[in-house]
């Protein structure tokens, strides 16, 4: 069984302004006792929440009496959260002040806090009482709401003073059986599509990661650039222009549509998904191309990482396991040969040195790492033991799995799992 934690977001309705008044003074009782207590924390070297409790307790309770005494905790664990990391900070020399600046207050609430008042409304305790707040329920909660989900008795609110609105993030968590894999399910992430072998059918997703995410990151350049120079650093309007393009470079955001029909196929399959265990070193054409030291590590991050993590934490939710694999020579030995396979130039297509028939790259990268998985050299891969799958039944030698089933972004990205048929496929392409 494995715990899977998520923080879903909700907003209030617009507060009338008597009741949004106590939450603002709420926040600034709150604000104090956090800002005492990590002043004290800081000073005394205090790391322990159980000590900062037992050592201000009193004092803070007798501060605030009409306060909920449970806000008492809530705020000690809070200011021991910002103390460890400010400490942190501190031993590697990047704090720049001597105490941690307690700038943005989000109030931690716990089980006598706060309390779920039906499906749509919270009950929150404060100085003046309980004070009911309806939110406004969105899809996706209704989502964890019908599936299982628990809410958790931890709970944040912040305040949006502009729109009188509480911003409430509950928690759900679920506990969810890992099943064991019938079979393997390798994907290979690569600069400009994903590829995976499904019963020995290869199906690669044009992704264009490389477009997307240089684009980006020119835009917003180009956005800094043209505020920077008109109304200086730190201006609201290039803030909001900013987040405008982040708004919508999220909503394009590929990574969860690609993980939920990988996960998808490998759930329903009960298959492991194999992934390649990357390492720090960028080693792919996209990146070595681009000059700039950071920039081509950030996109190394954005592109591959986050497309792992994607399938990750997809895979948690559906009790689909993930093993890794090292990633060494993926795609540059021939799978059934084991002989170097030739590429020219920037081909994607090689010829096997020994056999000499061709291989698509990433097709090969992902007959390798069901290989690697199979044989079980990959450091968390399992031992075949117990597993129903032939090595030997698998048939390396037809042409299928030279090629792979190329799909456009225009077709997937509205898929939500793979279809039943390869026909599907090949007709929905011969369709465009
Ligand atoms: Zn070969």
């Amino acid at each position: 069984m494995t715990r899977i934690v998520r923080t879903v977001i909700v907003k209030s309705v617009k507060l009338p302004r008597k009741a949004f008044r106590v939450f603002i003074e709420l926040k600034d009782i709150y604000r104090n006792m956090v800002e005492q207590l990590v002043l004290y924390a800081v000073r005394n070297n205090i790391k322990s929440f159980t000590k900062l409790k037992a050592l201000k307790y009193h004092e803070m309770k007798s501060l605030y009496p009409q306060l909920p005494s449970h806000y008492v905790y809530t705020a000690c664990q809070d200011a021991n959260t910002r103390t460890k990391s400010f400490l942190r900070l501190k031993k590697l020399g990047l704090a720049k002040r001597d105490y941690p600046e307690v700038r943005k207050v989000s109030i931690w609430l716990d089980d006598h806090l706060w309390k779920p008042n039906g499906y749509t409304s919270i009950k929150i305790a404060t100085h003046r009482g309980w004070v009911t707040v309806e939110f406004e329920p969105h899809k996706q909660y209704w989502k964890y709401i019908n599936r299982g989900w628990k809410l958790v008795s931890e709970a944040k609110i912040k305040l949006d003073k502009r729109n009188r609105q509480l911003i409430i993030y509950l928690i759900f968590v679920k506990e969810i059986e890992k099943c064991r894999p019938r079979g393997y399910l390798p994907v290979d992430v690569n600069e400009n599509n994903v590829t995976m072998l499904v019963d020995n059918i290869a199906y690669t997703f044009e992704t264009g990661t490389e477009k997307l995410v240089l684009g980006y990151h020119y835009r917003r350049k180009g956005i800094q650039k043209k505020y920077d120079k008109h109304y200086g650093k730190k201006s609201r309007i290039k803030r909001k222009a900013m987040r405008k393009l982040k708004e919508r470079k999220k909503k394009l955001d590929i990574r969860w549509k690609i993980a939920n029909i990988i996960v998808k196929t490998a759930y329903e399959k009960q298959y492991s998904i194999v992934l390649e265990r990357l390492g720090k070193k960028p080693a792919n054409n996209m990146i070595a191309r681009i000059k700039d030291k950071q920039l081509r590590h950030r996109i190394f991050q954005a592109s591959f990482r986050s497309i792992q993590r994607a399938i990750e934490e997809k895979a948690k939710e559906h009790g689909v396991t993930v093993i890794y694999v090292n990633p060494k020579n993926t795609s540059r030995l021939c799978p059934v040969h084991d002989a170097p396979i030739n590429y020219n130039d920037n081909s994607r297509i090689g010829k096997c040195g020994k056999g000499g028939e061709l291989w698509h790259r990433d097709v090969v990268a992902c007959w390798n790492l069901l290989l690697k998985a199979l044989r079980g050299d990959g450091s968390y891969a399992p031992n075949l033991v117990g597993l129903d799958v032939d090595v030997g039944l698998v048939p390396l030698a037809s042409n299928a799995t030279h090629d792979s089933i190329g799909i456009p972004k225009s077709l997937w990205a509205r898929w939500k799992s793979l279809p039943q048929t390869q026909k599907a496929i090949v007709l929905n392409k011969m369709k465009r």
